[in-house]
């Protein structure tokens, strides 16, 4: 029997060859299938287990029969980047794919190029246009679904940076998507690696009658009622009862993701591959809710904006139930995921398996863990110009390139309410320190960083700054 957190090829070998005497020739474990789930725009805190207002019974199933992370953390707070850290284990400035329809280089072996190279099986069934193969995301798939015909869209995206695209719908719905992967799954060999991506809870949050039913409101109006005022800073039209609306409709819509997890579940369960299947769930960013005064993930990279719901579930290898503490990032679910399958990427990620942390249930040398974001000028309240954070333990540190910088204590402060920065300023020196190092190791995109107070002085002086 394969055990988790040995991934050596050599313990692999003798695992195998004591269950092949154990077992009179039975032969070594197959390797697992793998299905990987991403659910745009989640919030951790919007799942049942992990304390949101209503149950969300596939997730929370998912939880009880694997393991859950209590601290993941997203390294941006917008798809592309995000995903692209998915796929690669790298730091957001290493692949460079710093915003959305910036493609994805083909520099770094991805995941799917991992498995397929190991002769996997291997499919994508993305739900937005901003994983459009046209931006390299399909490299390693041999079947990438990207199909969004305007009849089902829920979000009109013409404008912008998709302007000079060609394009049909922007995205479609859970439902939709299942009804492309789930005959796909029905009929392919193993080993497979299976990657779908669910678009539901990004806006807008449509008013979904079979999800909201079962929503009480009581949630929706004591939060929105302490989040309208700075909101209103933002949107001065608001109405409670709009907001209200709002966050009743997101968690609906999550709901409905929720069930359509269910069914592609369902459907792998019913070819009987629920024991052999590693099944990875978890979201490329949260959104705002009307928290730090903003109701999507533009512009802001708090908690609400990267906290992400991270549950892995493996029959007999990853512990049932269980929850880890430590923050984590998803620069390291790509090497976790190539190293339950025994297999390595070509090159070394930035990420690092999480394996050992799975078989122990914590994190035994916890790492720092970095993102950024860009904004474009637009009229927002809050942050504008590229952003920086690095996460070290409940320490975040938050670097702007046109606001001051922010230090919370996430385990005192959660919500983010209290800047630190000046109060705390070892720890502020430290963590700078920290982030400073990160961005030195990507001088080539130096443009794009959030440079010294004196350097940006400098950069405006020559008019250079955005
Ligand atoms: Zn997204």
């Amino acid at each position: 029997m394969r055990t988790i957190g040995r991934s050596g090829r050599q313990l692999g070998i003798l695992l195998a060859l004591l269950a092949l005497i154990g077992s009179a020739g039975c032969g070594p474990p197959p390797p697992p299938n793998i299905l990987l789930v991403t659910i745009d725009t989640l919030r951790a805190d919007a799942v049942g287990a992990y304390g949101g207002p209503v149950a969300t019974p596939t997730l929370d199933r998912l939880a009880r029969e694997g393991t859950l992370f209590e601290q993941a953390i997203a390294p941006a707070s917008q798809t592309t980047p995000s995903h692209a850290t998915l796929f690669t284990g790298q730091e957001v400035l290493h692949h460079g794919a710093l915003r959305n329809g910036i493609p994805l280089a083909n520099t770094a072996e991805t995941l799917a190029e991992v498995f397929q190279r190991n002769g996997y099986a291997t499919a994508a069934f993305a739900s937005s246009f901003v994983l459009d193969p046209r931006f390299g995301w399909n490299q390693g798939f041999d079947h990438y679904d990207a199909e969004f015909p305007r009849s089902g869209e829920t979000l009109r995206s013409r404008g912008g940076q998709w302007r000079k695209y060609e394009f049909d719908g922007f995205d479609r719905r859970a439902a939709a998507t299942n009804s492309r992967a789930l005959p796909w799954l029905e009929s392919v060999d193993e080993p497979f690696f299976l990657f779908v991506h669910y678009f539901d809870p990004h806006a807008p949050y449509a008013a979904l009658p079979a999800g909201a039913a079962r929503l009480p409101s009581g949630f929706a109006r004591a939060a929105a009622s302490e989040r309208i005022e700075a909101l209103r800073k933002t949107l001065p039209g608001l109405t409670l009862e709009a907001l209200v609306l709002a966050l009743r409709n997101y968690q609906a819509e999550v709901l409905a993701v929720d069930a359509a997890l269910g069914r592609l579940l369902a459907g792998l369960e019913s070819r009987g591959l629920g024991n052999r299947t590693l099944v990875v769930v978890t979201a490329d960013h949260g959104e705002g809710l009307g928290q730090h005064g903003t109701l999507d993930h533009a512009p802001n990279i708090y908690e609400e904006q990267l906290r992400v719901p991270l549950l892995i579930r493996w029959p007999k290898h990853v512990p049932a139930g269980r929850r880890i503490a430590e923050p984590v990032g998803l620069i390291d679910l790509a090497p976790t995921i190539a190293a339950a399958a025994s297999l390595a990427f070509d090159g070394r990620p930035d990420g690092r398996s999480l394996l050992a942390a799975l078989e122990s249930g914590s994190v035994a040398e916890p790492r720092p863990i970095f993102g950024r974001r860009r904004n474009y000028p637009r009229p927002y309240q809050g942050h504008r110009g590229t952003l920086f954070f690095v996460r070290d333990g409940y320490w975040k540190l938050i670097r702007a390139t046109e606001n001051e910088d922010e230090l919370y204590d996430l385990a005192a402060d959660p919500s983010e309410r209290s800047n630190l920065f000046t109060t705390q300023p070892n720890v502020s020196e430290r963590l700078a320190a920290l982030l400073d190092e990160a961005l030195a190791r990507h001088p080539d995109r130096t443009l794009e960083v959030a440079p010294s107070t004196e350097v940006r002085r400098g950069l405006e002086a020559l008019g250079y700054v955005e």
